[in-house]
């Protein structure tokens, strides 16, 4: 039994941890309600605010009747800090909405909320926010490498992705960030860099140059710059990414050894020729998707090159019956598909690659299924249960159009080509990381 009160108890308690906003007479009407510890006569008195914080009051009321004083903390403070929660939430609420001082006034105003609260002491806390943040976000890095160095099998040396961005598009851009995701399962950011060609404090203080030179030098030398980067905005993304290279070795003990960039060479060639870590070679992986996808493209572009040759067979590549926009990305799904499931065994990648075009490419009397898989293959379906096969029973690519397109498997499919993805990953990961930005 009193382990359920107990319990009860703990539940009302946990459920009573929200805000309620009440009108400051309905407080007054309740306190009447109860006797005054003073002198056990119905209370009745006045209400002074002590002290206000942002949204945050101590108000003291005291009995006309003995002078019995009792203080209301409205609001409890942060864990290890002097703020008050309600003026963090705040903030929180003002920066998720999207409201800068102002807004935030007019919000308390509509409520009849206490007076707005001074500028300064908004940006503090927004400032407190930041800094919330930034420590949460450090945490969460931290414990993505720790998860990506365990999925390696505890190796300290890990493949990642990186990608960078312009903040505003273009080439002249003046701000850019970066990051560097791990490639797990599910890849997570570990690090992000950003960087400016100016700095707008700087630019407020040139004002000040000739006014008050003393003044001027004093707030140049104090003030935190922003302006870290000088060099063209082209340059902004392989400086931000060999940054981060250089410095995951003093702030997580570990190094990136392998590299999924896009299809910009630029990242990795600044990481040959500046090695990180000394001897050491960094490896440029190809992302799998990009990688996948030539195969598209690559066969699109053939069909069009040729859409007027006669083929071997006395007919065009493209129409009915012939090799279909639908064949071409079939042919990616499959050589993606080839990739995410042998990308760490060379051998195997390129039978399963290569299976994809002998497959298509056998006949009755030329037979091509070594490499196929029973769970997909009708020919081995077919042998398994001891049957005749067909491969004239359905539709199929015409081998004249089939030899056209040869060139792009041994282009992508040879040893050569599928080494570039073998231990890869994508780059999946910063892209969908730069679109919430
Ligand atoms: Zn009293
Ligand atoms: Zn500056
Ligand atoms: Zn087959």
């Amino acid at each position: 039994m009193q382990n359920e009160s107990t319990t009860s108890k703990q539940n009302v308690k946990d459920n009573l941890d929200f805000n309620l906003i009440i009108h400051m007479n309905s407080l007054i009407s309740l306190l009447k309600q109860f006797l005054c510890p003073g002198c056990n006569k119905y209370w009745d008195g006045s209400t002074t605010v002590k002290e206000r914080n942002g949204l945050y009051m101590q108000l003291e009321f005291m009995c006309y009747n003995c002078g019995f004083l009792t203080r209301l903390y409205s609001s409890p403070k942060m864990q290890n800090g002097r703020r008050h929660e309600i003026n963090v939430r705040l903030g929180i609420g003002g920066t998720l909405c999207g409201l800068g001082r102002s807004g935030v006034m007019k919000l308390l105003g509509a409520l009849n909320l206490p007076l707005p609260i001074q500028e300064h002491k908004y940006r503090e806390v927004q400032e407190f926010i930041l800094n919330y943040v930034e420590k949460a976000q450090e945490q969460s890095m931290i414990d993505a490498v720790q998860g990506a160095i365990s999925e390696a099998g505890g190796v300290e040396e890990l493949t990642v992705s990186g990608d960078g961005a312009w903040l505003t598009r273009g080439f002249s851009s003046l701000h850019g960030i970066a990051a560097i995701c791990s490639t797990t399962v599910s890849p997570k950011v570990i690090d992000t860099n950003w960087c400016s060609k100016k700095c707008s404090k700087c630019q407020g203080a040139e004002s000040l140059r000739h006014v008050n030179f003393d003044l001027f030098s004093t707030f140049q030398e104090n003030h935190e710059c922003q302006l870290n980067f000088i060099g063209t905005s082209g340059a902004m993304e392989k400086e931000m990414i060999y940054e981060m290279f250089c410095r995951c070795l003093p702030k997580y003990d570990i190094k990136y050894i392998s590299y999924i960039g896009d299809g910009d060479a630029k990242v990795h060639k600044y990481l040959t020729t500046n090695p990180p870590y000394p001897g050491v070679t960094i490896k440029k992986l190809e992302d799998t998707n990009h990688f996948a996808k030539r195969m598209l493209t690559r066969i699109k572009k053939i069909k069009q090159e040729n859409k007027n040759e006669v083929l071997s067979d006395g007919k065009k590549i493209a129409g009915k019956g012939r090799l279909t926009d639908a064949d071409a990305i079939k042919f990616k799904i499959y050589f993606a598909k080839a990739i995410r499931e042998s990308k760490t065994d060379l051998d195997k990648l390129y039978e399963k690659s290569w299976t994809i075009f002998k497959h298509h490419y056998s006949t009755d009397k030329e037979p091509m299924h070594d490499w196929c898989d029973p769970q997909w293959c009708k020919y081995l379906q077919a042998k398994l249960n001891g049957q005749q096969f067909n491969h004239n029973s359905k539709p199929a690519i015409p081998r004249a159009c089939l030899d056209l397109i040869k060139p792009v498997f041994h282009e992508l499919c040879s040893k050569t080509g599928l080494a570039r993805v073998v231990g890869g990953g994508s780059q999946n990961a910063n892209e969908a990381f730069h679109s919430l930005l």
